[in-house]
């Protein structure tokens, strides 16, 4: 298993300016509802965790025209989750999002990964069974 490697500046400048994180920070804690609302509601979970030699096409395709992408989006990155496709983001990326986010907000206390459907199902294909 390979390591991440950590953003390089100019791909944290980049996130700054990413109209995706800037849609975060915006819509950040304003729709508690958001995971009742996504498009991907009805897909199957697996189209947002593709193995890392398959590209993230559809699940990017499908976050576009989600009307809670500001919203998935704060939240993966509010719990610092950089498994699979959220908001419109893949894991390299918000990897650089996510130093970009530390330095704009103050953690929000009463974000947890305890989630609903469809991010629970999504959660559940990143936890080992038995757990
Ligand atoms: S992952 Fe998030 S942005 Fe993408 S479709 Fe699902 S709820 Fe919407």
């Amino acid at each position: 298993m390979t390591r991440a490697r950590m953003p390089r500046p100019h791909e944290v400048d980049a996130a700054r300016r990413d109209p995706r994180l800037l849609r975060a920070l915006n819509e950040r804690s304003q729709d508690d509802a958001w995971r009742t609302r996504g498009t991907c509601q009805n897909v199957d979970p697996e189209t947002f965790f593709p193995a890392p030699n398959e590209p993230v096409d559809i699940a990017v395709a499908l976050c576009r025209s989600c009307d809670v992408q500001g919203s998935c989006l704060a939240w993966a990155l509010e719990v610092g989750d950089c498994h699979g496709v959220w908001g419109g983001t893949t894991p390299r990326e918000r990897r650089a999002m996510l130093l970009a986010w530390r330095d704009e907000v103050q953690p929000d206390p009463s974000v947890t990964a305890e989630a609903g459907p469809p991010v629970r199902d999504r959660l559940l294909t990143l936890v080992p069974s038995g757990r």
